[in-house]
């Protein structure tokens, strides 16, 4: 089988301090040789100036990054403009999403992520790798499981080249979603997401919204911690065995949440075999 490599996300921050954090984040975690960066997207194109800056100032440092990008409510013009800009900087990957529209633009319709990738294989033939976003626990809205891979088999029939999942911490959920794909036809690699544990009740919360199931024993485990030290501690011995799992079922890499922080990234990575 092909190396496994990892990759790993970010977020546009929002002021200086954050900028210059998060190229701290960049140096330490560059040793461990992503195979890239990405950077993500606010919903409605909110973040766009943010997401194209830090975008351009990773490839100044010679990085290889994939911007995610979906249409909002934004025109045709706008996003292929964007696209071209990218093309410009020599970027050669994008992540692409449907988004979630902020609750003010609800009258708008949503263009579907294979939507997208038509849009952006229809004017930029194959310059772009496309991943597109998949959710082993369901996406929300979806229908059922069997709806959303045929969703998800569609995007990547567009023309995307590989799948990221939403972070789990359900092993078994991911298998069965894997051979669900397969039996479903989809022969492109799905990289499995993965989400450090640092802060408890952001993760709770965060988790509620986008259908991320936090199993029993880790809400146990987690509440379990009496300190944040002991929290980190249990956090890293759990995702670090998720991925030492993972990786010996032969997925072809890891894609971290690393919220522009990199001790516990470093930290898992180093128990594994991605250490500097
Ligand atoms: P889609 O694939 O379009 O699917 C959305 C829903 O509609 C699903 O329920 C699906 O079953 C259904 N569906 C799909 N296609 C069709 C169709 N043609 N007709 C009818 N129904 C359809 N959010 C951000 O705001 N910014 C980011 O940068 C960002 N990055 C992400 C990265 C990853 C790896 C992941 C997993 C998620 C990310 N998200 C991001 C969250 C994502 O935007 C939301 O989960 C969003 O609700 C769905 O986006 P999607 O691209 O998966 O949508």
């Amino acid at each position: 089988m092909t190396e496994q490599k990892i990759s790993i996300e970010f977020f546009p921050p929002k002021t200086e301090k954050g900028l210059e954090n998060l190229h701290a984040t960049v140096e330490a975690l560059q040793p461990l040789g992503p195979e890239y960066f990405s950077v993500t997207y606010g919903a409605g194109g909110s973040t766009r100036h943010q997401t194209q800056s830090v975008v351009s100032s990773l490839v100044q440092r010679g990085l290889d990054v994939a911007p995610h990008l979906s249409f909002g409510a934004d025109s045709e013009e706008t996003i292929e403009s964007l696209l071209a800009s990218y093309k410009e900087e020599g970027i050669k990957r994008i992540v692409a999403l449907r988004g979630d529209l902020p609750s003010g633009m609800g009258q708008v319709k949503p263009v579907y992520a294979n939507e997208l990738v038509d849009f952006i294989r229809d004017k930029f033939g194959d310059w772009f790798h496309l991943s597109v976003a998949c959710y082993p626990e369901v996406h929300p809205q979806a229908e059922d499981l069997s709806t959303d891979i045929g969703y998800l088999k569609k995007k990547l029939d567009a023309g995307s080249d590989a799948a990221v999942t939403q972070y789990f911490y359900n092993l078994e959920a991911f298998l069965y979603f894997r051979d669900r794909c397969v039996k479903a036809g989809i022969d492109k690699p799905i990289y499995p997401g993965v989400m450090p544990i640092v802060n408890a009740a952001n993760l709770i919360r965060f988790s509620e919204s986008c259908g991320a199931d936090i199993p029993r024993w880790l809400r146990m485990g987690i509440n379990d911690c009496k300190s944040q030290e002991e929290l980190l501690k249990y956090g890293e011995e759990v995702v670090t065995k998720l991925c030492a799992d993972l990786l010996a079922e032969e997925v072809p890499g890891i894609h971290f949440y690393s919220m522009n922080q990199s001790q516990a990234v470093l930290n898992i990575c180093k128990q594994l075999s991605f250490s500097s």
